[in-house]
C-alpha cells in the first residue's frame, strides 16, 4: 500500500494504473476510520481494480464555531486499517497541499444545499462540493464511495457530478450501526456513556416510524410527531430538525407517494448526531 502527500505523486500514480487499462474506485474520508468507512472500502474493492481511500479534514466545511480543532484523528491506526483492508493507494495531504494561498473558487449548489444540515450549517455543502470536486479532479477516478449515514451529502454530491458533467459513477452504501443501533460516527468518541445511552433514541425512533409507515400511515405530520416524541422523551440538548423529505428533490412532502427520507438531527451535550431512513414499502409490499 502506497501513502500519498502531494497532489503531483497521487496523480502520476494515477495516471499510470489508468494507462494500465484499471479502473479506480475513490472512497473519501476524514480519517479516525471505523467499520462504516470499512463498509465503503468494501464496496470499492468490489467494483474496480484499484481502490484509493483519501483521508482529509477539510477546514473549509467546518463553520466558526464548529469542532474543526477537536475533530478526532489517528492516522496512524488509519493507516494500519487501510492496509488490513488491502487498500491500494492512501492520500493524506495537508492543509497547504489542497488550498493553494489565495484559493477563492468553491463550488455551490443553490436548492438542496438549503434544507437541513444546511440551515444550521450555511457553509459546509459548499465546503464539501469543493472538496469532493478537488478530489475527483486529482485522482480522476471511475467510481466514487459515499456513506447513505450523510444522506444529503450523498445526493449533493450525484447533482455535483450530473449538473458539473463530471465522468465518476456515485455508489451508495448503506448505514452502518452498532450493535445497539447507533450509527456509527468518528464524532460518537464525543458522548458521554450516559448521552450515549440517550441517543439510541434516534435509532428506535427511526425504525418506529419505519414501522408505522409500513403499517400504512402516510401522513408525515403524523409520522414526524411520532418521532418526536420518542426522542424527545431521551432529554436530548437540542432537537435540529425532523423531517421527511422526497427522496430525490428533497423538498418537503406531506403525504407520502413515492420513496421518502426521514432525516434527523439532535444534540446530546455538545455532540450533533445526524441520522436517516428511508420510507419505502418492504420488499414485497405494496
Ligand atoms: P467522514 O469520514 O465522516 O467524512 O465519512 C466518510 C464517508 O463515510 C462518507 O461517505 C460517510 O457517509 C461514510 N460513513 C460515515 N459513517 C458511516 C456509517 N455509519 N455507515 C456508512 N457509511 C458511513
Amino acid at each position: 500500500m502506497n501513502i500519498f502527500k502531494s497532489v503531483d505523486s497521487i496523480r502520476s500514480s494515477c495516471l499510470a494504473c489508468r494507462q494500465n487499462g484499471r479502473t479506480i474506485a475513490l472512497v473519501p474520508t476524514m480519517g479516525y476510520l471505523h467499520s462504516g468507512h470499512l463498509s465503503l472500502i468494501e464496496m470499492a474493492r468490489k467494483v474496480a481494480d484499484i481502490v484509493i481511500v483519501s483521508i482529509y479534514v477539510n477546514p473549509a466545511q467546518f463553520g466558526p464555531g464548529e469542532d474543526l480543532s477537536r475533530y478526532p484523528r489517528d492516522p496512524e491506526r488509519d493507516i494500519e486499517l487501510c492496509r488490513n483492508s488491502a487498500v491500494d493507494m492512501v492520500f493524506m495531504p495537508d492543509d497547504a497541499e489542497i488550498y493553494l494561498s489565495g484559493h477563492s473558487v468553491f463550488v455551490n449548489e443553490d436548492v438542496m444545499s438549503k434544507v437541513l444540515c444546511g440551515r444550521t450549517r450555511p457553509v459546509h455543502f459548499k465546503g464539501v462540493l469543493t472538496i469532493v470536486a478537488k478530489l475527483f479532479n486529482i485522482i480522476q477516478p471511475d467510481f466514487a464511495v459515499f456513506g447513505q449515514k450523510d444522506a444529503q451529502q450523498a445526493r449533493l454530491i450525484q447533482k455535483m457530478v450530473a449538473d458539473l458533467n463530471i465522468p465518476v459513477s456515485i455508489i451508495l452504501a448503506p448505514i452502518v450501526r452498532d450493535v445497539d443501533g447507533l450509527a456509527l460516527s468518528s464524532r460518537n468518541v464525543y458522548l458521554s456513556a450516559e448521552e450515549r445511552e440517550r441517543a439510541l433514541a434516534i435509532h428506535r425512533a427511526l425504525f418506529s416510524a419505519l414501522a408505522l409507515y409500513r403499517s400504512g400511515e402516510r401522513d408525515t405530520g403524523k409520522l414526524k410527531n411520532h418521532v418526536l416524541n420518542i426522542i424527545e422523551h431521551s432529554q436530548p440538548n437540542l432537537i435540529d430538525y425532523i423531517e421527511i423529505l422526497d427522496n430525490e428533490r428533497f423538498v418537503d412532502v406531506k403525504t407520502i407517494t413515492s420513496t421518502a427520507l426521514l432525516a434527523v438531527a439532535v444534540k446530546y451535550g455538545k455532540t450533533r448526531l445526524i441520522d436517516n431512513i428511508s420510507l419505502s414499502p418492504a420488499e414485497g409490499m405494496e
